[in-house]
């Protein structure tokens, strides 16, 4: 089956600036993909390119099979959700709604029965009357939410649709989006720089960093598995242990940690050239006390700084022999009698952890020095 939407070597510059480098994307039917990053990573322009409002410089975007890279925005038929409302203020919420019909010359009759759909969709029947000041942000993101979706455009495309409102509010719209999304089975690219947001919404999540992206997706994976320093730092906590690769064995990566312990991390393909420098990314909560015997495929001596109640768990930051910071994670019960300045075992599995490159930060507009061997 070819991608509903296929975005092919991508590039888009602002004089100089490579604002979006390089980025090839194949969304399927009916999928919900987030382009997650921070601020100035060029999300905005790979949906303006995609929504056609700005255009490529090079590259070129396919939507159901048709190449629509040459075409103006209005001919694509994509409905869209910015940050900012942007509702016509005049305009009721009916009229607002009404307007894409309107402007496609559907005939009045029906005009009436797809804004009640919509409105039906976002929960707002009762609304439609009133104008947009009359309503709370949540309403007024449905109403955007309800005028993108009203025509059936075949893709829908949110640019950090919920960035204006509450945490509460925000949570609560991300699951009405979703839901609203599964039940029309609408292809959609949202556009955020929260990582919560992009793991609890999306089918896969599409890291965006200086205009390329790092790495495509399912939250789960990405979490699991960052193939990144960037990535591994951007989603979720982790903490970062320098290593040198010394080989690869069956899926196993055996390492050389800086106090000179041999360690083992799981690998399923890496971008790290044996005898290079690297970083060992483990998770907080995947750091346990050793008790009992236990065992764990790598384990270390750890000296606690400090101890954090976090509600369900005890944070706890602690120094190495080489003095690496480490930041752990443990139950409740089994941590409650560790106190600061105590010595402790932990311990974590090769499977818990990854092997990403230790990449030096690369600047946008030089060259791609990250050439490592591809080893797999
Ligand atoms: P994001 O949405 O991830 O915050 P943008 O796509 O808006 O990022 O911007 C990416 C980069 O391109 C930023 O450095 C921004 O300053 C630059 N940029 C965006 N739009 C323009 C423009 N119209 N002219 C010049 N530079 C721009
Ligand atoms: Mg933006």
């Amino acid at each position: 089956m070819t991608a509903h939407l296929d975005i092919k070597s991508a590039q888009k510059f602002y004089k100089k600036y490579k604002a979006v480098d390089n980025v090839n994307l194949s969304i399927k039917k009916g999928e919900f993909v987030t382009i997650l990053g921070p601020s100035g990573s060029g999300k905005t322009t790979l949906l303006k390119l995609i929504a056609g409002f700005e255009e490529l410089n090079d590259g070129a975007i396919f939507l159901d099979g048709q190449d629509i890279t040459k075409k103006k925005a209005y001919d694509r038929n994509i409905g869209m959700v910015f940050q900012n409302y942007a509702l016509f203020p005049h305009m009721t919420v009916f009229d607002n709604i009404a307007y894409p019909l309107r402007l496609r010359n559907v005939m009045k009759a029906n005009i009436k029965e797809h804004v009640i759909r919509a409105l039906q969709t976002v929960r707002l029947e009762e609304f439609a009357s009133r104008y947009p000041n009359q309503l709370s942000g949540g309403q007024q993101q449905r109403v955007a939410l309800a005028r993108a979706i009203v025509f059936n455009p075949p893709l829908l495309l949110l640019d950090e649709p919920l960035g204006a409102l509450d945490k509460n509010l925000r949570h609560q719209m991300q699951y009405e989006i979703k839901h609203i999304q599964q039940s029309l089975g609408i292809t959609t690219v949202n556009v955020t720089h929260d990582q919560e947001e992009a793991l609890t919404m999306s089918d896969r999540i599409c890291v965006m960093n200086k205009g390329r992206i790092e790495q495509i997706d399912t939250p789960e994976r990405l979490y699991n598995f960052p193939k990144s320093k960037f990535v591994s730092a951007f989603i979720g906590e982790i903490n970062l242990l320098q290593c040198e690769l010394i080989h690869l064995e069956a899926g196993m990566a055996v390492v050389k940690l800086n106090d000179g312990q041999v360690a083992k991390v799981r690998v399923e393909q890496s971008d790290v050239a044996v005898q290079t420098a690297a970083l060992i990314a483990i998770r907080p909560e995947n750091i346990h006390v050793v008790r009992d015997g236990a065992v764990f495929t790598n384990m270390h001596e750890l000296t606690v700084l400090e101890k954090t109640y976090v509600g369900e768990s005890f944070r706890i930051e602690g120094t190495t022999k080489t003095r690496e910071r480490l930041t752990i994670k443990l139950p409740y019960a089994s941590s409650r009698e560790i106190a600061v300045g105590d010595e402790i075992r932990i311990g974590w599995n090769a499977h818990e952890a990854s092997l990403v490159p230790d990449e030096v930060t690369v600047q946008n507009d030089t060259a791609d020095i990250r050439g490592a061997a591809k080893i797999s």
